[in-house]
């Protein structure tokens, strides 16, 4: 059982593109294993490699009760119905704010053998899959922010 430490804004790894994975191989085993052992924690709803050190495209998911993970993501669908629930993210802890997202995503990749793997998510489930691409991307939820949402929590992150 290996639980990764999580990093935190700051880490210039949560700012950089990751890599595509490009041998199925027992590396690529170790380190899926490690980000579904790691999310699987009462409140992580979803792991991006990067958020472990690793700048691969990787994640792992944990949603109503569903563990999963996924290997070179790609968004092939977002519905133009969206959602505004707080979002929060384990990189960024302590920091909630009300982020604009699809209601309703599709993506495709592969799993950890090579097969290729689709995953649909209304609500909660598709927020988690556009949230960690976006990780994969070098992106934080901090920079969907618009308006005051963006204010208030850039404020919140500067006086922690
Ligand atoms: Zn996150």
């Amino acid at each position: 059982m290996t639980i990764r430490p999580i990093r935190e804004l700051g880490d210039p790894v949560l700012r950089t593109p990751a890599d595509e994975v490009k041998k199925f191989d027992a590396w690529l085993a170790s380190l899926v294993k490690d980000l579904v052992e790691t999310v699987d924690h009462p409140g992580r709803a979803g792991l991006a490699a990067p958020q472990i050190g690793v700048s691969v495209r990787a994640f792992s998911y944990n949603i109503d009760g569903e563990i999963g993970h996924m290997v070179n993501p790609t968004i092939v669908e977002l519905s133009e119905e969206i959602q505004d629930g707080d979002e929060g993210c384990l990189s960024v802890p302590g920091i909630w704010a009300p982020t604009v997202r699809a209601m309703h995503a599709v993506v495709e990749g592969f799993d950890v053998d090579g097969k290729p793997l689709r995953l649909e998510g209304e609500g909660l489930m598709a927020r988690c899959l556009q949230h960690e691409v976006d990780h994969l991307d070098g992106k934080v939820f901090l920079d969907r922010l618009t308006g005051e949402a963006r204010k208030t929590a850039l404020r919140a992150l500067r006086s922690r």
